[in-house]
């Protein structure tokens, strides 16, 4: 068994450093879709000392992780030094509000009661990975156990909001979820060779690659150069999970949700920004394929997704919503305006609120209710600092 995976050395990102490095708000004109100098990313070259084993469970048979860098980035560091780094999650909370992106992005705050959620999604979407890649369920159950790390005993107080969450409820989650797809999936994983792509405008990549050569595209890495206004914008992303549907390629991106499945809930999704900048990618990843758009796969995991009385759906599938080339230019254009933006507010030491309907589901809600002045001691008390690790988008 050939197991692979990058060494843990990752260098400490902080955002907060990254953003004062940022450039300074161009003129808006048309996307230019088309890449500029091409001279330094014709190719992507293995990098040899990310080649380690590691241990059982994560691992599948016969698949190695690779990770690459274009050859303008000699190593990792380097990279890391010279990209000013923007993801799609990122992007995503500067355009939900900008107060949202200083405390989410620049103070890098996480609410404390909402650790127990993330890592349920965290693990679900990791089983899924697994088990798209080809594993059995004993290995996607392995490494949802893996990522979750709080063991079968981790309970939340009886009064908690996500009470429910624990080891067992996610067990029964993942195992129903297995079975709906074996019967409902209407598309395969998305494997190509390395001749099939256009890694022109690649970076780095992170994915695994089968004994065979090919690539599993199931949560890769892609860290990729657009233009925008005659300027290079780079922008980064794991896009779930890219499959084939009916001749052409289909983002398939996995949602876990404590709210029932519903067109309405699905609709929030309709025209993501995330997702569209995972299509843009795509499309300049693979030339040789039509690319139709992108597909939400919806897990409810609230309480009563482990009851037998519970009608509502468990699982369903929404889309695909079909994007236009412009629907994906836009999208570049919005995260690379966004981008602008933060560095707008950095230099006016203020980050607007939105204050609106959006209120409503913000996990940063109880700060704003806050008086400005007590704002401090509520941080100390409901918040978390996150880490981000470069690379981990
Ligand atoms: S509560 Fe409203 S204003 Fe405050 S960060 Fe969230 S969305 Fe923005």
């Amino acid at each position: 068994m050939k197991i692979v995976k990058p060494t843990n050395g990752q260098a400490r990102h902080s955002r907060l450093s990254r953003l004062s490095r940022a450039g300074t708000a161009g003129d808006t004109q048309a996307v230019d879709g088309t890449p500029g100098s091409r001279d330094e990313g014709r190719d992507l070259t293995p990098v040899a000392r990310d080649r380690v084993p590691v241990t059982p469970p994560n691992t599948v048979e016969g698949l190695v992780e690779e990770f690459s860098l274009s050859p303008r980035f000699p190593t990792r560091e380097a990279l890391e030094a010279e990209v000013d780094f923007w993801d799609a999650t990122t992007a995503q909370w500067v355009g939900d509000c900008p107060r949202r992106a200083e405390y989410s992005i620049r103070l890098g705050l996480e609410r404390r009661e909402e650790a127990p959620y993330l890592a349920a999604g965290k693990s679900l979407h990791a089983a899924l990975a697994v088990y798209y890649a080809g594993a059995p369920d004993e290995l996607a159950r392995a490494e949802m156990h893996r990522i979750w790390a709080l063991g079968p005993d981790f309970r939340l107080p009886p009064n908690h909001r996500f009470a429910h969450l624990h080891e067992g409820h996610l067990d029964v989650v993942l195992e129903n979820y297995l079975e709906h797809a074996r019967r409902r999936d209407v598309f395969t994983p998305l494997r190509l060779k390395k001749e099939d792509l256009d890694l022109t405008d690649v970076l780095a990549a992170k994915w695994l690659l089968t004994p065979d050569g090919y690539i599993v595209f199931g949560e890769c890495k892609l860290v990729m150069r657009f233009e925008v206004n005659g300027e290079e914008f780079i922008y980064a992303g794991r896009p779930d999970l890219p499959a084939f549907m009916s001749g052409s390629v289909m983002l398939v991106d996995h949602k876990s949700t404590n709210s029932y499945l519903s067109e309405w809930w699905a609709d929030q999704h309709r025209f993501s920004n995330q997702l569209r900048g995972y299509c843009a990618m795509f499309k300049k990843l693979v030339p040789k394929h039509e690319l139709t758009g992108a597909m939400i796969n919806g897990l409810y995991i609230g309480a009563k997704a482990t009851s037998k009385e519970f009608g509502g759906s468990r699982f369903a599938r929404f889309g695909p919503y079909p994007y236009q080339p412009g629907h994906l230019a836009e999208a570049i254009r919005n995260q690379y305006t966004w981008r602008k933006m933060m560095t707008v507010y950095e230099q006016l030491g203020y980050y607007p609120q939105h204050a609106s309907k959006l209120c409503g589901g913000c996990p940063f809600a109880d700060l704003c209710e806050a008086s400005p002045a007590s704002r401090a001691s509520v941080i100390q008390r409901q918040y978390v600092a996150r880490s981000f690790n470069f690379l981990d988008f």
